[in-house]
């Protein structure tokens, strides 16, 4: 398996829609997340139907990159080929600002080993391949007004 499928095979891209969507959007350097078109719920991971009252109707909404980190790991070999270069290696469950309930998966790229639950971080965006991105992590400054909640 190439770095390039493993991580296809991590991200779930190019098996759905929705999901592929999503690292357009990244890619593009935007957050980008649904809007159930019926509930009105926001959701990620791009899904294509609503995980709370499994309409398949869903609008696209571009949400601020800025958040909390909810929960992170530190994952150590063996870890998935895309990222073997990068252990170890630290992921955060983010809440969004715009949608605490919003918590998207990402590397940490940035003070790692001060990293905490509750700090204050921003989305930055990695180009994988061709018109897939992923968002990263970043602590940032909370009197920088970006990043203030
Ligand atoms: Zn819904």
């Amino acid at each position: 398996m190439s770095a390039e499928d493993a991580f296809f095979a991590l991200i779930g891209g190019h098996q759905d829609d929705a999901w592929n969507e999503f690292h357009r959007h990244a890619a593009e350097g935007r957050l980008v997340v649904q809007r159930c078109t019926d509930c009105d719920k926001r959701r990620w991971p791009a899904q294509t139907a609503c995980a709370r009252c499994q309409g398949l109707g869903a609008e696209w909404e571009e949400i601020a990159p800025t958040g909390t980190v909810w929960s992170f790991t530190i994952a150590h070999p063996p870890v998935v080929e895309y990222l073997s270069d990068r252990v170890p290696v630290t992921v955060a469950l983010v809440s969004t600002d715009a949608d605490p309930t919003v918590r998207i998966l990402g590397e940490v790229t940035d003070g790692v080993s001060s990293l905490r639950i509750g700090d204050r971080v921003m989305a930055d965006f990695r180009i994988v391949a061709d018109g897939v991105g992923v968002p990263t992590w970043s602590p940032v400054d909370t009197t920088d007004p970006r990043g203030a909640a």
